[in-house]
């Protein structure tokens, strides 16, 4: 775990001592705030609008693991994944809570820098930090994280609603993040047996860039927006394609067809998993952690959208007779099977 020099223990500053440091620079954003931290709870109006909620829960040696982490990225990617959330219900993130569990390993330092990630997500994606809890934990660090948000009334996007003839596009591209795990993983193995080697992952930086410090897809929302599009359905790309594609199909009771060859993945990405031995298209349909997002279009709408090369067209709804099917560079038909990664666990 990287930490600075100086060790200052927690318990010196005592509970609220602490979260009035963690928090004595906060200056809020948001009109909708209309009380932040240092009540029983904060307030907010989002005057008319709708507000959209999502919450996730980040476990040490479950879903992160600090030998590679480094602490400002976690406390970044703890605050961009809950945001992910609500801009998969095509909302605008306004407010996080952010609870913590700290082993009396942490130092004040420590925090620090976590801290920094944090408010380094909320300035970029403009939403205010509000409350949260702190407490002690017997082992292991426990990040906890509520994202809000604000929707015109009846713009949400579910993933239920897709329809037959949509077209299905994701943003961004995908498994470049899966195969930066592996690397670190594997980087991990090699330091613990033999600590005086020294990494160079000079060429894989794109890949592990993805899974350490990703963002959340704040300009598609915009996007929809400028370009007066609603999508049909939609949901983030937590777990792989695959396994995100088959909820919307399940939801909305209808089949799919997508097509190897559209699928967006990086060059650095396919590269990198040449390297590993490893079938780019697999890494973005079973991977995780892209943080895209996956959505269905009417077919008139396709126009709207076509000057957006962030968004790759990789397939169309069918009906739910037809099942739900790949078709590979040579031409082939595959089922579509849910081997996404059961968030990070699975792994
Ligand atoms: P209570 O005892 O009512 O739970 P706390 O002392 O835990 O109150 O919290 C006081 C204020 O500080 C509240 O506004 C709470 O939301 C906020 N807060 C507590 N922990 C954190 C944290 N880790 N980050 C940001 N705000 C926090
Ligand atoms: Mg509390």
């Amino acid at each position: 775990m990287a930490m600075s020099e100086n060790r200052t223990e927690i318990a010196s500053l005592g509970e609220f001592g602490l979260i009035e440091h963690l928090t004595r620079n906060i200056e809020l954003q948001n009109a909708s705030t209309i009380v932040g931290v240092g009540d029983d709870a904060a307030v907010i109006d989002h005057f008319g609008k709708q507000t959209v909620v999502s919450t996730d829960l980040l476990l040490e040696g479950i879903h992160f693991d600090l030998m590679y982490t480094p602490l400002k990225h976690l406390g970044y990617k703890s605050i961009v994944v809950n945001l992910s959330d609500i801009y998969a219900m095509n909302a605008t993130p306004t407010q996080v809570t952010l609870s913590l569990g700290i082993s009396n390993r942490f130092s004040l330092e420590a925090l620090d820098e976590f801290y920094e990630g944090v408010y380094a997500a909320c300035d970029k994606y403009g939403v205010d930090l509000v409350g949260g809890d702190t407490a002690s934990s017997m082992r292991g660090f426990v990040i906890s994280v509520t994202a809000i948000g604000e929707v015109v009334p009846g713009k949400f996007v579910r993933r239920s609603t897709a329809r037959k003839g949509d077209l299905i596009c994701c943003t961004g591209d995908l498994g470049a993040s899966y195969i930066g795990l592996i690397i670190l993983e594997r980087e991990k193995k090699i330091f613990l047996e033999s600590p005086q080697v020294k990494a160079d992952l000079e060429g894989e930086k794109y890949v592990i860039g993805r899974l350490l410090k990703p963002e959340a897809r704040k300009d598609q929302i915009e996007s929809f927006e400028q370009a007066g599009v609603v999508p049909t359905a939609m949901m983030d790309i937590s777990d792989g394609l695959s396994s995100e594609i088959l909820h919307i199909c399940h939801d909305s009771n209808l089949g799919c067809v997508i097509y190897e060859e559209k699928i967006p993945i990086a060059e650095a990405t396919r590269l990198a998993a040449f390297k590993f031995e490893l079938d780019p298209t697999a890494c973005a349909l079973s991977g995780g952690e892209d943080y895209e997002l996956l959505f269905t279009i009417a077919q008139e709408d396709y126009d709207k959208l076509l000057l957006n090369e962030q968004v790759s067209v990789i397939g169309h709804m069918t009906e739910a007779e037809k099942g739900k099917k790949i078709i590979t560079k040579g031409g082939n038909s595959f089922d579509i099977t849910a081997q996404g990664w059961n968030a990070f666990g699975a792994r």
